[in-house]
């Protein structure tokens, strides 16, 4: 692990990302756009995996959850009743001296009154409300009947179709209904890399119940959560649970937890959970005017439910989980002298690349022809690089440096003629020890699906 101090290493680790097309400034050929981000061919995938992985551990795996995809942009109405168009705001300040425009929970206060961060002026005005959601208009006429925003979170979508999808998937409470998807906030700061970005998106659920079961409820999700970015390689001891303080949470909750991460710049929210109590099917049944109860058939009662709602980033996870993954140690190079290697120690589950295959030689045919048998094999069942050019030293530190876990090289040894015991023969090599095994090609597909379960 390196122990640059952790500004560079965070410099270190957005000039991976772009070196190695994992995260790029939106926009980039005119300058950019601030707070804006596109992933490459590898964030892409790094972030399908882990999108794909949440899915499984709420959806799949559960009997009591069921998914949505709801559209971006709703009725109005919809952020009226939520309480979004109102109170949905930041306070801003700006400062006077050098007009940088910040929210007022970054100034800086060192008991002589409040500074700018920029600067240190203190020439600041009075703050004021400033609304995050970007406004936009449906329809061929820009005025306020056409009015709507685009969504800041996606929550909302699973509130309005709570009813319908209650029906329709026949559950009963507990049951929650889980969505991933884009939300826009028109943040005043965008600041630490994709950390607080104006488009991003969120993987949520919202875990219906009947009120005397919130609170154990959201301990229940609170340790489910912790437990599942442990399974995508985050250690338990850089994750920290934060309470919210009453005075901090939103006046519905009954509680609420942030689930903090060790980022190199300081510790920050990765994900919250809170329990909302029935304030949003309650704020959505008074404004429809359409019942958003629940019968219990057992008690003949009828009641709105209860929700905990885990709500989690996944580009603030994906950059966790890069900031997580990021090491330099010692590996030999082709001489056998040893050099630093720089390698992403992803968790095989969310390796962008799961398997990497090298014929030993590019101008042999025979080893050619049995490296592209092998992606044919492995393809059917995860992502597989293939690689040919360069020395096969310099080829295994390039997948070390993107997080490929695994490593397969053929050589003559694969085609039997040194030994025809090791025929169909390859080594597996594993990122991390470097540690090279000789398995039997017909035996790979099973070994690395255990691996990267
Ligand atoms: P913060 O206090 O950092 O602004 P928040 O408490 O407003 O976040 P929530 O409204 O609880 O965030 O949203 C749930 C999750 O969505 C957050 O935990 C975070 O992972 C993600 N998220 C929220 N805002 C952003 C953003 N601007 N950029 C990236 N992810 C975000």
């Amino acid at each position: 692990m390196s122990d640059r101090p952790d500004a560079q290493r965070m410099e270190t680790i957005v000039s991976l990302c772009k070196r190695r097309g994992f995260i790029f400034q939106s926009s980039e050929i005119y300058g950019g756009l601030n707070g804006l981000w596109d992933y490459g061919p590898l964030g892409v995938e790094l972030k399908r995996n882990l999108k794909n992985y949440w899915w499984r551990v709420i959806v799949h795996e559960r009997d009591d959850v069921v998914g949505m995809d709801g559209s971006i942009l709703m009725n109005r109405a919809a952020w009226k009743a939520s309480g979004h168009e109102d109170t949905f705001t930041d306070p801003m300040v700006d400062c006077r001296s050098c007009k940088a425009r910040l929210r007022s929970d970054q100034l800086i206060d060192k008991g002589k009154g409040k500074q700018c961060p920029v600067c240190g002026g203190k020439d600041l005005t009075e703050p004021r409300s400033f609304n995050l959601m970007f406004k936009t208009y449906v329809g061929a006429t820009e005025d306020e009947a056409s009015l709507t925003y685009l969504r800041p979170d996606t929550a909302q979508a699973i509130f309005v179709q709570f009813k319908s999808i209650l029906e329709i998937s026949r559950k009963k409470l507990p049951f929650g209904i889980a969505q991933i998807g884009k939300a826009f906030r028109n943040e005043i700061n965008p600041r630490n890399f994709t950390f607080r970005s104006r488009e991003f998106e969120q993987m949520e659920l919202e875990y219906f119940c009947r009120p005397e079961q919130g609170m154990k409820l959201l301990e229940y999700w609170k340790e489910e959560r912790l437990r599942f970015y442990e399974k995508i390689g985050i250690p338990r001891d850089k994750l920290h649970v934060k309470t919210v303080s009453d005075e901090e949470r939103a006046f519905y909750s009954k509680g609420t937890y942030d689930i903090e991460y060790d980022f190199p710049f300081g510790r920050q929210e990765l994900e919250g959970v809170a329990y909302r109590t029935d304030y949003d099917l309650r704020q959505h049944q008074a404004a429809s005017g359409k019942s958003l109860e629940y019968f219990d058939e057992d008690t003949k009662q009828k009641f709105i439910p209860h929700v905990v709602e885990p709500s989690a980033g996944v580009d603030r996870t994906v950059l966790a989980l890069i900031c997580e993954a990021y090491a330099e140690d010692e590996a030999p190079d082709e001489k056998g002298k040893m050099e630093t290697r720089i390698v992403l120690r992803f968790h095989p589950r969310i390796a962008p690349i799961k398997c990497a295959v090298f014929p030993l030689l590019k101008n042999k045919d025979p080893l050619v022809a049995k490296a592209k048998e092998i992606v044919d094999l492995l393809r059917p069942h995860m992502f597989v690089f293939y690689d040919e050019s360069g020395a096969i030293g310099r080829r295994y530190r390039r997948q070390d440096e993107i997080g490929t876990p695994f490593g397969i090289t053929v050589d003559f040894e694969t085609l039997g003629e040194k030994d025809a015991k090791l025929r169909d023969t390859v080594t597996l090599r594993e990122r991390d020890s470097m540690k090279q095994e000789r398995v039997g090609i017909k035996d790979l597909a099973s070994i690395l699906i255990s691996r990267i379960a």
